[in-house]
């Protein structure tokens, strides 16, 4: 996997307009970009995937030259969304630098497919956003079909996730999957879109702050010079100045550290570990506990949920994580967990003495 993006400032930005909607949209929202924001390249969608249908579809095809206009004009790599096969050849008869496959297209493994068989011989860069969908295997699949087309230049897109719990965002973010994919894939670049992940202006700060505190590779971001005009995703842009002045606000974290600050680092990773090591032995020690009292229920004939024992152990452990600042909500997910692992157990062990 090589990088897209080779020796530029961090963070690295790709911004532009969720659509384009004229040439003169696209120059003057380009040239407010370039002329404030460090722009590593510009975005803009042709054809747009929309939930419902007679909403803006993108302008198609007739949009390219705005597009090859701007490359021109701006010297800046150009950007747009890919869906299938006939996108890619479009895009690559107008010259466009780099192509992203949008969440809609990731979740489906014959449209990602399509799009690594037109990629083939052509070396394009490729950015895969991850799919609606909490499910990294997807995105992982279409990493790999991706490169195994020969496009080596990839990138992923991390743009939050569908969910039906109620949230302040669009789409939830579940950072923990952007982080595995980190894992799995360490050399990749991963760039986080505040902008659908928010869905609304206010948000885009708090969110692109949290992704440079993971280190992204950079954002990407949606700007419109007039965003209420905006004929699709009109509340989540902001224009060139509003994303000037929010990324001179962004905190960004040294890329090296100082010797005496790796050392403190190395000193709290240690005790850490040491934590976590004794975690394990206290969880190892609380399941033989429920197991010798799964063995004492299974003899005297006693059902294995009790449930007003796992209220009064939600209610008392609950209100001590509070004492300790600890949000009610991660201590009633652990407990929950630990609970469904003790049942688990239990219920083995009454069927193995069978
Ligand atoms: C977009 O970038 O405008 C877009 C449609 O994004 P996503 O695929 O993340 O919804
Ligand atoms: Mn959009």
């Amino acid at each position: 996997m090589e990088s897209i993006f080779n020796n530029e400032h961090h963070p690295v930005i790709i911004s532009g307009p969720c659509s384009a909607e004229t040439e003169e949209q696209l120059f003057i929202t380009a040239k407010g970009l370039i002329e404030n924001c460090n722009l590593s390249a510009f975005r803009a969608g042709i054809w747009k995937p929309r939930t419902r249908p007679n909403s803006f579809e993108g302008k198609g095809a007739i949009a390219l030259p705005w597009l090859q206009q701007i490359k021109k004009k701006f010297n800046i790599p150009v950007t747009i969304e890919v869906a299938n096969a006939q996108h890619v050849e479009h895009a690559l008869k107008h010259d466009i630098d780099i192509l992203w496959i949008g969440a809609r297209t990731t979740v489906n493994p014959f449209s990602v497919q399509e799009i690594a068989d037109a990629l083939k011989g052509t070396k394009i860069p490729v950015m895969i956003k991850n799919p609606i969908f909490r499910d990294l295997s997807l995105w992982v699949g279409a990493i790999e079909r991706i490169y195994q087309s020969g496009s080596y230049k990839i990138a992923a897109i991390h743009r939050g996730f569908a969910a039906h719990n109620d949230s302040p965002f669009r789409n939830v973010p579940f950072w923990e999957i952007p982080i595995e994919l980190q894992r799995l894939f360490p050399d990749l670049d991963i760039f986080c879109d505040p902008s659908h992940i928010c869905g609304n202006r206010e948000l885009l700060p708090s969110v692109s702050q949290f992704a440079m505190d993971l280190n992204f590779k950079g954002l990407m971001i949606e700007s419109h010079f007039n965003p209420s005009s905006a004929l699709s995703d009109a509340d989540q842009q902001i224009t060139p100045d509003e994303l000037k002045l929010m990324l001179s606000q962004l905190k960004y974290k040294k890329s090296s550290l100082k010797n005496g600050e790796l050392v403190q680092i190395e000193q709290l990773r240690s005790a850490i570990d040491d934590i976590d090591m004794q975690l394990i032995d206290i969880i190892y020690n609380r399941l033989n506990l429920i197991k010798e009292i799964g063995r004492i229920k299974n003899k005297s004939n006693i059902s294995v949920l009790q449930l007003n024992r796992w209220k009064k152990i939600l209610e008392t452990r609950t209100v001590k994580g509070s004492e300790k600042g600890l949000s009610s909500d991660f201590v009633k997910d652990l407990l929950e967990l630990i609970h469904k692992e003790s049942v688990r157990v239990q219920i083995e062990g009454n069927t193995a003495s069978h």
